[in-house]
């Protein structure tokens, strides 16, 4: 089964070509665009996409080494996400199986980012049910317990910020451009990840917030600005680690009590964030000492890409549930929701 997969939601525009459930190719374009205005501009998003989705699938199609007409079904983003990206590859999506006459597929990026964990590749484990995803993004945290392809139930999210948001309005603090996690990642590496302490929230049950983290750290560089100028310079290291400590404790900390709580020790990690080097070693280090089983995605399976969204595509497609002709993007969806 051939799925050509589609993915806009956000600022990259991806095309993958999946072979029941293998990858055949994976082609993400990124928009550096958004770099200079510090963030997204979905106005710009949605003009890159544009120009962005033909060649993308193009070459999608061309690596993958097949024709058109060997395509069995198109998957599309149909949400999360920001509405003018997300109608730029609903639209085409809708076009494409039109001409080819094929089914079409709609596809919740959410679920697409706690699924890329069944995408068939070399050196990736697939979880067994029920098993525990964190999901940590640009736009989302939250805890998700999977009992099925299809079922999912989220008992843990934040109730303000992301926690990308809180890497990235982190490092725009620091001066460092958009989007800053990868930078902080970096840094942080050759940094002391005690040199600094911030406050980790109270929040109940298995929720997050990470907005008061970002004022805190607001507040401290200023002050030590305020004493010594290059202190940000001086310091970039050892800042950029305990901010990550920091995060990285506040997400294990709930994800441990989530464990407890529901007795799952299979434990997925997923979205952008799961990228960062010292959430994979931390998840990776609970296989000793709590005897967890864990579940790092490849690194190209962490951002957007449109591989995420085929693999959901083949299962859906192995289901049997489709589009409806009439579909159309959603900004606003849930993980549960189909
Ligand atoms: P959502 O999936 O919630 O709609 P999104 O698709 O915009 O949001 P992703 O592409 O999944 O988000 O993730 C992007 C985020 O991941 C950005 O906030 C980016 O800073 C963060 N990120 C990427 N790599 C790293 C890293 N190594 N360390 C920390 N954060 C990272
Ligand atoms: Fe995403």
């Amino acid at each position: 089964i051939y799925i050509l997969g589609i993915e806009s939601s956000c600022d990259d525009t991806s095309a993958a070509v999946l072979c029941n459930g293998k990858i055949l190719s994976n082609v993400v374009a990124n928009q550096e665009i958004h770099a200079k205005y510090g963030g997204v501009v979905p106005e710009l998003a949605s003009r890159a996409h544009q120009q962005n989705i033909v060649p993308v699938i193009q070459q999608a199609i061309e690596q993958a080494n097949i024709d058109k007409k060997d395509l069995n079904a198109i998957a599309f983003t149909r949400g999360p996400g920001l509405m003018g990206s997300l109608l730029v590859g609903t639209s085409f999506a809708k076009s494409l199986s039109l001409a080819l006459n094929i089914p079409l597929i709609d596809v919740n990026h959410m679920q697409g980012h706690v699924l890329a964990h069944f995408i068939d590749e070399e050196g990736q484990e697939k979880p067994p049910f029920p098993f525990m995803c964190l999901t940590i993004s640009g736009g989302h945290t939250q805890i998700v317990k999977i009992t099925d392809y299809f079922s999912m139930e989220v008992i843990g999210e934040t109730i303000d910020d992301a926690v990308g948001e809180a890497f990235d309005k982190s490092a725009k603090i620091l001066g460092l451009p958009y989007p800053g996690g990868p930078l902080i990642d970096k840094y942080a590496k050759l940094g002391n990840p005690k040199a600094y302490k911030f406050t980790k929230p109270r929040v109940k049950d298995l929720n997050y917030s990470f907005s008061g983290l970002k004022t805190g750290i607001l507040y401290f560089i200023q002050k030590q600005v305020k004493e010594n100028p290059n202190f940000i310079e001086e310091n970039l290291n050892d800042i950029c680690a305990s901010i990550q400590q920091t995060i990285t404790e506040i997400l294990f900390d709930k994800l441990k009590k989530a464990s407890l709580e529901t007795g799952i020790k299979h434990v997925a990690i997923a979205g952008g964030v799961s990228a960062n080097s010292q959430i994979r070693n931390t998840l990776k280090s609970f296989e000793n000492t709590l005897g967890w089983t864990t579940y790092i995605p490849k690194f190209q399976f962490t951002t957007d890409n449109a591989a995420m969204i085929a693999i959901v595509g083949y299962y859906k497609y192995l289901e049997g549930i489709f589009a409806e002709e009439n579909v159309v993007a959603t900004a606003r969806l849930k993980v549960n929701e189909q």
